[in-house]
């Protein structure tokens, strides 16, 4: 039989305008947004790859279950709904609602950490890390060493190193380590994944020392696809099987449903110690909301049971991983330097390698997803030394060894050919490298810095037009960096 195209799984019912912009005009719009793509308008968007979280297109099916919500304070049907699709696609027996995964994150670090404690994790993730020290822990990176190197084609970048593991237990002892954060797949990576048999000995090695695992199970759907399609004896298994079996290899999860659910808001925390359960119920209410809705209205909870149940369809997972390859292998074919293998749900432009002539002070990064809307109207992310913050202890920036650029993929919203015009544009713009820019604070938030930042060219006059210049006046006098 010759090789047929696969095609998505889907026909489009519903469509939303978007519009192309000038260059002139998208000069003008990533300066008012201090070079930050968080800050620029989606309308003033083309193709938008900032994230995959909260983006997806829901199905018709899901749609019908909004009008099906329950709206009662206490006791909506919809939990219980969004209760049996947790515990029949991922097993847990416990859930509580929260309004997105980090919601979850915060209830589970509360819960857990006692101030002083350490976290070991699989490479750390931005709001994870951030809620585990604000509840008074300290994070460990305990990911294998080929996940750093952006060039290595191990199959499971995602895999925690249990020699990096073991010498953190030795050093702090086993009672001060609460948990095993093992988020599956690593978004920080590059969206890699961790192999069922690394599952399997991190939960016996933490099983024998009383220590919890706890998932990060936010794109847990598409590693069980990487399991399936690379891991020896795995082939022959299902994705939701192969989910199962990963999560029956954990005490519980935190859940971003705005990513593998298909939704466009919502999260949860999957438990199963009942006396962790009650203590998680309560800190719910003062957080979230009661333990029955956890900050939702009762329609996204049937939305998210739903989606549930669709994210675990092997063609829909298919198709939604492949279109990720499609992009990334078109430019892995002209050259452009991208992480290896390529995610789950992103492609990732390595821009320490794309752009040489750019120190990490000027953060290539972020220079270069601005660089890419002003050529094409497409919206990226940083993931690097913005993202990474600053060092609690010691106040000095954080240079992680990746300086990545996210091109995310949302979930059956985009075709093929938006996919060829974002590889056209990253092409052209690769050919023009050298021109791209290095970037300096002109404003630093505390946290979670990358979100709102605002940066100006390294050396160029800070050029301020439009609603932000009041903005950047307040803020400028403390807003440079150092200054903690
Ligand atoms: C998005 C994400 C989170 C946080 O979820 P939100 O719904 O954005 O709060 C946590 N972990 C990972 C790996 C994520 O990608």
């Amino acid at each position: 039989m010759s090789q047929r195209s696969w095609a998505e799984p889907w026909k489009i019912k519903v469509v939303e305008p978007i519009h192309m912009t000038t260059r002139s005009e998208r000069e003008r719009h990533i300066r008012v947004a201090g070079y930050n793509t968080f800050l620029l308008r989606s309308d003033e968007v083309y193709i938008d790859l900032l994230t995959d979280s909260g983006t997806s297109a829901m199905s018709d099916r899901q749609w019908a279950g909004m009008m099906m919500g329950d709206e009662a304070y206490a006791g909506s049907r919809n939990f219980y709904n969004l209760e049996k699709s947790v515990r029949d696609v991922y097993g847990y027996e416990e859930l509580i609602p929260t309004h997105q995964g980090r919601g979850a994150e915060h209830l589970l670090s509360k819960l857990l950490i006692t101030p002083g404690d350490h976290v070991p994790g699989n490479m750390y993730f931005t709001t994870t890390r951030l809620h585990q020290e604000l509840a008074g822990g300290t994070f460990h990176d305990v990911i294998i060493d080929e996940a750093h190197d952006p060039a290595s084609l191990h199959p499971f970048k995602g895999n925690i190193d249990l020699a990096k593991l073991d010498a953190i237990v030795h050093e702090y002892g086993a009672a001060r380590i609460p948990y095993v954060c093992v988020a599956v797949t690593v978004n920080l990576a590059g969206g890699q994944p961790v192999s069922m048999q690394n599952l399997l000995d991190v939960w016996s090695y933490c099983r024998a020392r009383g220590i919890k695992v706890m998932l990060d199970a936010t794109r847990a759907v598409e590693n069980a696809w990487f399991i399936q399609q690379r891991e020896v004896g795995m082939g022959d298994r299902t994705v939701a099987e192969i989910l199962r079996r990963m999560c029956d290899l954990s005490d519980g999860a935190t859940m971003s449903g705005k990513k593998d659910s298909l939704v466009n808001i919502g999260g949860w925390l999957g438990l199963r110690d009942k006396a962790l359960v009650a203590k998680a119920q309560n800190l719910a209410v003062v957080y979230e909301g009661l333990h029955t809705y956890g900050g939702l209205a009762g329609r996204d909870l049937e939305a998210m049971a739903i989606g549930i149940r669709e994210s675990v369809q092997e063609e829909y997972i298919r198709s939604r991983i492949g279109q990720v390859y499609y992009l990334g292998e078109r430019l892995q074919d002209a050259g452009v330097p991208i992480v290896t293998p390529i995610g789950g749900h992103a492609v990732f432009l390595d821009a320490a390698a794309m752009l040489p002539h750019l120190p990490r002070e000027q953060f290539p990064a972020q220079a270069l997803a601005a660089a890419l809307y002003v050529e094409s109207g497409v919206r990226a992310m940083e993931r690097g030394a913005v993202s990474a913050g600053r060092d609690p202890l010691t106040g000095h920036n954080r240079y992680p060894k990746l300086e990545l650029v996210r091109l995310t993929i949302p979930r059956r919203v985009y075709t093929q050919a938006h996919m060829d015009v974002v590889a056209e544009s990253v092409i052209s713009l690769f050919q023009e490298r050298e021109k791209v820019h290095g970037l300096q604070f002109i404003y630093e938030p505390e946290y979670l810095r990358f979100f709102q930042a605002q940066f100006a060219p390294v050396g160029a006059p800070v050029v301020l037009d439009g609603p932000a210049e009041a903005y950047h006046a307040a803020v400028r006098s403390f807003a440079l960096t150092g200054r903690r």
